[in-house]
């Protein structure tokens, strides 16, 4: 048998450390639904689902079944060359459900990042103006433009510069840490006089919950507030919900709670179900506007992983999985609400439907981050059969992104192990 510590070694020996494991010691050789179990047999229950992409759990039979029908069929033609059906169907589906009456058109890629630096190159060519807006504490990626919209300097930043101009970073609201709706607005105005016109601005790009950035929502009447900005000064409002999307916070994507229409949207991860796949879709009349030949990728909208996310919105639908988002959150946020009644170091609870987060801190008044009880915890829950991530700028945030195909059961289960384990470390 290959054991988890041989694997390591040889993961050592031959992959670059800038990749960074979060358990280094945990080989999988099989997964379902919310489950795990590692080459030495060890079972786990998985509240990371890959980084919030199996919102539908690992191998969910007919996400298997539709893939398995499509490889038999063709796994890759290439778009540019010989277009294909589960490519136009998706599109048809994703123009149907990102928010908005205004006529959608959608273009598929593989990753993240790459659906970012499309929905930037479309604002660019729309709108003929250079200046990109992010927000600080964003992640939008690893590539060169990802990079430069990411709002975190270490380990994203760092030693890549120089980093790419005409990109600008205004805060976002967090009022846990003192930055509030007005203060956000007010640094957006500040900006405008004196870092760049607004008449020079293509796009502004906001996850409508801080994701990598510790699982902050955006509170509507900001996302209100900067749509009508971007409508003042004919801005594309582009929604990054690559993290937020696909029923996790209890809507199909998140900005619908705020009731805003963004012009762009991107999208990735749950989408595929466990296949790279990523999109933009937005107004037809921005989407529209690069000439033909100016977008697109070998592998962009792989038909394997299209015919995967057809079946992945058929199951988020079937399995009303929104409602249910709604539900786990609930169960989730009521089980930590408890366990903070004897914890004075979990300083803040975060729920957005099924998009739930905890706050670790040294001192409830001052707010002191706590990144290292945030790194005992995710170490020593794993010992005990349980995979949980941190997040956050600081370091101090606990996410959990539970498949939405779990049991309460399972969720349940996963919470006693956090509590028990928090306990003994907070002692
Ligand atoms: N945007 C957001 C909001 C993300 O959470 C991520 C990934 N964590 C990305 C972009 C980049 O996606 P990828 O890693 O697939 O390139």
């Amino acid at each position: 048998m290959t054991t988890n510590s041989e694997l390591a070694k040889r993961r050592d020996a031959a992959i670059v450390r800038g990749v960074r494991n979060i358990l280094p010691n945990v080989y999988t050789e099989r997964a379902l639904n919310a489950e795990l179990w590692d080459v030495e047999g060890k079972r786990y229950i998985d509240f990371a689902a890959g980084i919030a992409v199996l919102n539908v759990g690992h191998n969910h039979p007919k996400v298997v079944a539709a893939a398995e029908a499509q490889l038999r069929k063709y796994t890759h033609l290439c778009f540019q060359v010989t277009p294909y059906e589960p490519y136009v169907e998706l599109a048809e589906k994703l123009n149907a459900l990102v928010p908005g009456k205004s006529p959608k058109k959608t273009l598929f890629l593989t990753t993240g990042a790459e659906a970012v630096e499309n929905a930037i190159k479309i604002a660019r060519y729309a709108t003929g103006r250079p200046g990109v807006v992010a927000f600080s504490g964003a992640f939008h990626g690893r590539t060169m433009l990802g990079m430069a919209l990411t709002g975190k300097v270490n380990p994203y930043k760092a030693g890549f510069g120089p980093l790419l101009p005409e990109v600008f970073h205004a805060p976002f609201p967090i009022p846990y840490h003192g930055v509030s709706v007005e203060d956000s607005i007010r640094a957006l105005d500040h900006l405008f006089k004196s870092e760049i016109d607004p008449s020079r601005v293509a796009a502004v790009i906001i996850e409508p919950v801080l994701g990598e950035g510790g699982f902050y929502a955006a509170p509507p009447e900001f996302l209100k507030k900067l749509r009508a900005i971007c409508d003042e000064h004919k801005i594309v409002f582009i929604a990054d919900e690559i993290q937020t999307g696909f029923a996790r916070t209890g809507k199909m994507f998140a900005i619908e709670h705020a009731g805003v229409e963004p012009d762009i949207m991107t999208l990735a991860k749950s989408l595929g179900g466990g296949w790279p796949l990523s999109a933009v879709t937005g107004k037809a009349e921005i989407m529209d506007a690069p000439a033909p030949g100016g977008l697109g990728g070998t592998y962009a909208g792989p038909p394997v992983a299209c015919a995967a996310a057809l079946a992945v919105l058929e199951i988020i639908e079937k399995e009303t999985l929104m409602q249910r988002a709604t539900a786990i959150g609930k169960l989730m946020h009521a089980r930590i609400e408890t366990m903070s009644k004897k914890l004075p170091c979990i300083g803040e609870i975060r729920s957005l439907g099924a998009m739930v987060s905890m706050e670790l801190v040294k001192d409830r008044k001052t707010a002191e981050p706590d990144a290292d009880l945030v790194t005992a915890l995710v170490q020593a829950v794993a010992k005990k059969g349980l995979v949980i991530l941190p997040c956050g700028v600081r370091g101090n945030v606990i996410r959990y992104l539970v498949p939405l195909t779990a049991s309460d059961a399972l969720i349940n289960e996963g919470m006693d192990i956090v509590e028990t384990t928090l306990t003994e470390l907070a002692r």
